[in-house]
Order: structure tokens, then sequence, then C-alpha cells
């Protein structure tokens, strides 16, 4: 296979592209990334000179630049990660998520189309779904209800995914997992947060009372689970991935402070982002069953890595945790 990764300098995208080098070592995998706030080649660095992988540095809105990056590796299949993906800088940006969320997908999909892919794979997400109760699980027939402009921007571009599966023929896939976590996760996220806080002893800010609940997946089960439908996938079908590990936010908290002896006065309760969901949690019975699928890791070996993780990769949070982010920080929470 010859794969274009889009997003491939992201938190999941580089996850993946790791994952991709070490399981097939015959495929080509291009790596197309505009290097947002959110892209980072340090993620890739110790793959940088590998054989099989092709970094180019560009948008997926740019329709000139995918043709031809689909014709100078005769890439076969997509895989698109790109996206603007933190919810609070979408209640701030809308329309930036529209564009990179909506017509990037949108272009990406035409280029499929033109050169006549084998493969196009869109790495959705379960908010699409909206807010569950404290009962029951999103499937795939869960009806689209998202709450956010980066939901909303998410659903649309699977409407138009489904579109070209329906209308043109396209093999696509969509798969829709929960909340990853896991190495190179972006510091503006949950549980890098909360680890890299509490490791420089600042305040944690928790949302609302912090009852939310979401279902983690480790971020290695997750490009299994990829890699699953990119090979056995049915043209046009759905897959949800999940983890199994339903927890909410202020006991996820507590439970990192405790693994590294830091005290929970840490904690600081800040007002709830508007439109905040509840509760997350995802049924992957069709995954588990049609393609033989499960999560490996449970929360507890999985956020014992993860603390691992940035406990051995000071340098690369440090390095984040600066000038533009600490703006954002600021904006957003109020406190430095
Ligand atoms: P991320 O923000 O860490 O990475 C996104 C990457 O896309 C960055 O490298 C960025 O530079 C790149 N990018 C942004 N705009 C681009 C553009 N116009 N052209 C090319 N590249 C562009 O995101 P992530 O957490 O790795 O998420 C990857 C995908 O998975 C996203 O589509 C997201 O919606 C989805 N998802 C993520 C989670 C999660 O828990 N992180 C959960 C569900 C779904």
């Amino acid at each position: 296979m010859h794969v274009l990764v889009t997003g491939g300098a992201g938190f999941i995208g580089s996850n993946f592209i790791h994952y991709m080098l070490k399981t097939h070592p015959n495929y080509q995998i291009v790596n197309l990334d505009l290097l947002t706030y959110a892209g980072n080649l340090d993620n890739l660095e110790a793959v940088r000179n590998h054989p099989n992988y092709h970094f180019v540095h560009g948008n997926i809105c740019n329709s000139e630049l995918i043709h031809a990056v689909l014709d100078q590796f005769a890439i076969d299949t997509i895989v698109n990660f790109a996206a603007e993906s933190h919810v609070d800088r979408s209640i701030t940006q809308p329309d930036l998520f529209i564009r990179t969320n909506v017509l990037g997908t949108q272009t990406l999909l035409e280029a499929a189309k033109n050169k006549h892919l084998n493969k196009y794979l869109q790495i959705s997400t379960d908010e699409v779904y909206g807010s569950l109760g404290p009962t029951g699980y999103f499937t795939e027939k869960t009806a689209l209800a998202p709450n956010s402009p980066y939901s909303a921007s998410k659903a649309s571009a699977d409407m138009i995914v489904r579109a070209y599966y329906q209308t043109y023929g396209l093999a696509i896939n969509i798969t829709r997992c929960s909340n990853n976590y896991g190495p190179y996760h972006f510091p503006e996220k949950l549980i890098p947060l909360i680890i890299t806080n509490a490791l420089e002893d600042r305040e944690l800010p928790v949302y609302g009372d912090g009852k939310n609940v979401r279902d983690w997946l480790y971020v290695a089960d997750h490009c299994a689970a990829i890699d699953q439908v990119l090979h056995q996938g049915k043209p046009g079908e759905i897959y949800n991935i999940g983890g199994h590990n339903e927890i909410c936010n202020i006991d996820l908290v507590k439970r990192i402070l405790d693994k590294l002896n830091k005290p929970h006065c840490l904690i600081k309760y800040v007002s709830d982002r508007p439109g905040h969901d509840r509760r997350y949690a995802i049924d992957a019975t069709k995954i588990e069953k049609e393609l033989a699928w499960k999560p490996k890791y449970n929360f507890e070996t999985g956020i014992n890595e993860t603390i691992q993780w940035y406990l051995t990769h000071k340098e690369w949070w440090h390095k984040l945790k600066t000038g533009a982010y600490m703006n954002f920080y600021k904006k957003q929470y109020g406190r430095s």
C-alpha cells in the first residue's frame, strides 16, 4: 500500500505512522500536514530518515497540491486525521473548523475520486452523536446530534464522506472513536494537561462539577483498530471504536494525582464549557464482531504507560507549554 496520512504530525496521526511503519514494513507512508500549533515533527523524529516515510508540508484544502501528491507517490489509500481538533478553540474560531474539517475533507474526497483510489478512511469522533444521559451507548445507528462547532464540523464531514460512497462509489470507511490518550498528546487536552500541570505543581482546571463522563481509548489500540478497518472494512461502513473505560473527569484527575503523589488541592473548578456534553460511551460491538478487534489496554495499564511517557519526555512537552500555548491557556482558564 501507498498510504497518504493527513495530519500525521498530530497526536493520533503520529502514533499511527509509527504503528504502520512497524507493522507493515513494505508500505510507503506519506505524511501531509500543515503544521498548525498542533502539528509537531518532533513526534516523528525517530522515523525522519526511514526509507518508507515521506513528509509533505501542506494544507488538505489545497486541491492542486493533493492531486500532485497522489500522483508523485502513487497513493492508493488516504487516511484523513487532519483536523482542527480542540472543542474549546472551535467555540472561539468556528470558521477555521469549517474550513479545515469540512472543506478540507471534501477536497481530499474529490481527489480520491478523481484518482480512483482503493480506499478513503475518515477519522471521525463519537462527539458527532452528541451527549448521552446516565445510561445507554452510541451505536453506528445513533442519530447525529453534534453540540459544538467542532463536532458539527466533524458530523458535516462524515455526511460528505457518506455521499461520496453513495453517489460516486468511492470505497470509504468512517471510524468514530472515543477520547484517545497516550504518548505525543498535546498538553491542551485533559490527560496531558493534568499530568504536566501536576508535575509542575500548577493548578489543575476542571470544568463545571467534573462529573462529565468520557470513554478513554489508548492510542495504540486505536491505531490497531484503524489498521483493521483499512484492510478488512467493508466499503461504505462506519465503525465505532471505544475502550470500555468510562470515567468521570474528576475521578480521572484524582487518579492521576494519586499516581504522581500530588495533592488533590491542586484541583481548581472553572466555569463549565458552553454546550459541554455530559457523557459519551461507545458500543464497539460491530468492529469487535465483524473485524475481530478488541482493545488490549485497560485504563490502568494505559494510564501508567502514559504517565511514564510524560515523565521520560519532559523536553518534548516543556517546549510546547510556552509562548502561544500559554496565551491560549491564560485566556481559557484565566490563570497561568
Ligand atoms: P491533533 O490536533 O493532535 O492533530 C491534528 C493534525 O492535523 C495536526 O498535526 C495539524 O497540524 C494537522 N492539520 C490541521 N489542519 C490541517 C490542514 N488544513 N491541512 C493539513 N494538516 C492539518 O488531533 P488528534 O487528536 O491527533 O486527532 C486526529 C483526528 O482524530 C482528528 O480528525 C480528530 O477529529 C479525531 N479524533 C480525535 C480524538 C482524540 O481524542 N484526540 C477523538 C476522536 C476523534
